[in-house]
């Protein structure tokens, strides 16, 4: 099903993401001499993302460390583009597959480090969930937060992420970086002029460390509000399911799972995707939901949502990949 844009909605940023089509990269070849990391061709993505759908990347590789990566990535000569991929919990891979290079990062970056001043040195691949633990177990308090996002750390450099009131740009002292030319650079917060579920990382970018600063806490107390944090996410959300996350960043001074309720769309259905009728704001794949039907569901979302009460929400969900 096609959804014709609507040509009265604002342009400037309406949340999509460009299709990346680029010539011939689907042949194109990768550099693998003294490449040490696992290097794919045609790797599904689908298995690594929380959708459980979409296309293949045309290359996949995976560093065994920091050297490995800045080596590949100075070989390729920025000959074809580049993609960091966390968790895939908050991105729509389309059907037609990423063109490039697809990095993840495993084990050798998920390390989590205790700093002076309250500070903890996480890898880019270390889950939300451990930096939450570390930082209890050191007594730091201010990232309980990331106990309830099921992303990596590179994930939430890149996005802002956040929740109950608190985000990345509150915590983030400064991040490691291997930019597209394999070149290694470390970036202050303020370089990534950090607004909701969003930053300024350049292109192409992948994050491989980040140092995140605290204040002094109370393990137990610490611990107790991560515990209320896991309470409250399992009561609201549809977490044992293929989805996206939140789905639209909600407007200044609203909610979006409101005005998507108010549209008459919790449990709205395209193919096997489906409005969350749990959390209103959740696209969910029911079975076996193609990307086409996740994204178009989504299109579908903001058309009556914007025929209902004028606001033309922005995705806050990632889309990448040949349609
Ligand atoms: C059940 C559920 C609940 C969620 N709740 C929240 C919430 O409360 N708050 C919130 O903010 N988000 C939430 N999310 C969304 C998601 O967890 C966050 O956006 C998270 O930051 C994504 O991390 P990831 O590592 O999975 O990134 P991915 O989904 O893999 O990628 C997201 C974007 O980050 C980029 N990226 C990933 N790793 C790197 C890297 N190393 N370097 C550079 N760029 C990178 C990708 O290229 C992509 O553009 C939720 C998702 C789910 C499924």
């Amino acid at each position: 099903m096609m959804i014709a844009p609507i040509p009265s909605w604002p342009r400037e940023d309406d949340g999509r993401a460009p299709d990346c089509e680029v010539e011939g990269a689907a042949d194109a070849m990768v550099p693998t001499e003294g490449v040490r990391g696992r290097i794919l061709r045609g790797a599904p993505l689908a298995p690594l993302v929380w959708f459980k759908a979409g296309g293949a990347a045309d290359w996949l590789f995976e560093p065994a460390d920091l050297a490995d990566l800045e080596h590949f990535l100075e070989a390729l000569e920025g000959k074809l583009p580049v993609m960091a991929l966390g968790l895939g919990s908050n991105l729509i891979v389309r059907d037609g597959g990423v063109p490039g290079v697809v990095i993840r990062l495993g084990k050798p970056f998920a390390k989590v480090e205790v700093r002076e001043g309250n500070v903890l040195a996480c890898g880019a691949g270390a889950h939300g969930i451990l930096v939450a633990s570390s930082a209890r177990d050191a007594g730091i308090a201010g990232l309980e937060f990331l106990r309830g996002i099921p992303g990596t750390v590179g994930g939430f450099v890149r996005m802002n992420g956040g929740a109950y009131g608190r985000e990345v740009a509150d915590i983030l002292v400064d991040c490691d970086v291997v930019l597209p030319d394999g070149e290694f650079a470390t970036l202050p917060a303020s370089e990534l002029q950090y607004s909701y579920r969003h930053s300024e990382l350049p292109e192409g970018a992948v994050v491989v460390a980040a140092r995140f600063r605290g204040t002094p806490g109370d393990p137990r107390a610490i611990g107790a509000e991560m515990d209320r944090i896991a309470r409250a996410r399992e009561d609201s959300q549809p977490l044992r399911t293929k989805t996206g996350g939140s789905t639209f960043k909600n407007p200044p001074g609203k909610k979006a799972w409101e005005l998507i309720d108010q549209a008459g769309c919790r449990g709205l259905k395209l193919g096997a995707a489906q409005v969350s009728e749990k959390h209103a704001n959740f696209l969910i794949n029911t079975g076996d939901a193609i990307s086409a039907d996740i994204e178009g569901l989504g299109e579908l979302v903001r058309e009556k949502v914007y025929a209902r009460s004028g606001v033309g929400l922005e995705w806050e969900i990632q889309r990448v990949g040949r349609v």
